[in-house]
């Protein structure tokens, strides 16, 4: 049986919302390969749980998160950094395992892997944000292209990569409930974080004279309450970080989800949260989501920092059909798929690995 070690992100447990999207992708894709017979196992900070999957908790304190830096910021630790208290517990434990799988936007890890007798994949999730990064991901991507994967075309550019493996994203559409009518009101579901552009969302909400439901983890209260002072007027409620079920039924009960990214978004697992509940996006023509909404049939794509563009588009929201969003989710980014593309990666990884020793035994 193929063993699989899952290292999480850095900067917060698992459940905290601070690892983004990639907290999900990494549930998702560990729950994907469970279910065909590998054995897997998840390496996260202490206080991470995860339903029906073994987590090895490990102490220590958090990095800061990359997009909260500049491009130049050099990569620190702390003290008693959970980041090298993870990696040293890979590297002690690796000889179980017959594959590592990282999927933190960390340094570290990636400067470590040829010092690592187990193979270690890594699945960037965010776009190019560091200089570091940048320099560890394409030297990675050129010496050992076969373990390194991205989910879009947009986030591939921003490294200057070429013929890379292409790995999308997926969550477990089944497990969302479909939404076929909505309340006259709109979504907004991501991180606070001025890289989400929250204020685009607030502003056209305000001309449309729409509700708009915001829905997120808490990560920079102080950017909030500036919005929140900018926009005193708007009816904008924050429901909080929501729990999957929660999330799901508050976001479809929404007529559509305004995506307003300031950044390159490495993917946007939103986009196809909201799908799979039946709602249609509005979304900047900027990174994933570009690669994802059909324009005109599963939202509508804009120019990216536009409001009158947003403006113009929420009154046409009711032109595009639930059900063919749905639809879209369940053709395009199901479980099953992306088990399938990450199982041809690791056959194509530990193929080469199992030429490689017997050359050296
Ligand atoms: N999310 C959540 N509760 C909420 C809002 C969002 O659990 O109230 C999750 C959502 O399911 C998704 C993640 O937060 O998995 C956001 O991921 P995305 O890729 O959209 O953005 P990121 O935060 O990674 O930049």
């Amino acid at each position: 049986m193929v063993k699989i070690l899952f290292a999480a992100t850095s900067v917060g447990f698992l459940g905290s919302g601070f690892g983004g999207g990639a907290e999900l992708t990494l549930y998702n894709i560990a729950t994907a390969l469970q279910r065909r017979g590998y054995e897997v196992e998840v390496m996260a900070a202490a206080g991470s749980k995860l339903p029906d999957i073994p987590v090895i908790e490990i102490e220590g304190n958090v990095q800061i998160s990359a997009q909260t830096q500049d491009r130049n910021t050099p990569i620190i630790l702390p003290p008693n950094s959970l980041l090298a208290n993870m990696w040293e517990y890979a590297r002690s434990q690796q000889n179980r395992y017959d594959l590592i799988f990282n999927l933190a936007y960390d340094w570290l890890p990636i400067y470590l892997t040829p010092f690592f007798q187990c193979p270690v994949a890594h699945i960037i999730v965010m776009s190019s944000i560091s200089q570091f990064m940048d320099e560890a991901v394409i030297k990675l991507a050129h010496e050992y292209p076969l373990q390194v994967a991205f989910y879009t075309h947009a986030q591939i550019e921003t490294f200057g990569l070429k013929n890379v493996r292409l790995l999308s994203n997926a969550i477990d559409v089944e497990a969302y409930s479909f939404s076929p009518t909505a309340k006259n009101q709109l979504a907004w579901v991501s991180r606070i974080s001025p890289e989400k552009g929250l204020e685009d969302a607030i502003a056209a909400a305000q001309q449309v004279k729409m509700p708009l439901k915001v829905m997120g983890m808490m990560q920079d209260p102080d950017y909030w309450q500036a919005i929140c002072n900018k926009y005193p007027d708007v009816d904008v409620e924050y429901l909080g970080f929501l729990s999957q079920p929660a999330l799901q039924e508050a976001l479809g009960s929404c007529k559509g989800m305004l995506m307003t990214q300031k950044w390159v978004e490495a993917f946007g697992k939103v986009v196809i949260e909201a799908l799979a509940c039946g709602v249609p996006v509005i979304a900047y023509r900027r990174g994933g989501p570009a690669e994802i909404i059909q324009d005109g049939k599963t939202g509508f794509l804009i120019e990216p920092d536009s409001i009158p563009d947003l403006v113009a588009k929420i009154p046409r929201l009711d032109e595009i059909n639930r059900q063919t969003c749905r639809l879209q989710a369940e053709d395009e980014f199901s479980l099953t798929a992306m088990g399938d593309r990450v199982e041809r990666w690791i056959q194509d990884i530990l193929s080469v690995r199992g030429k490689n020793q017997s050359k050296f035994n």
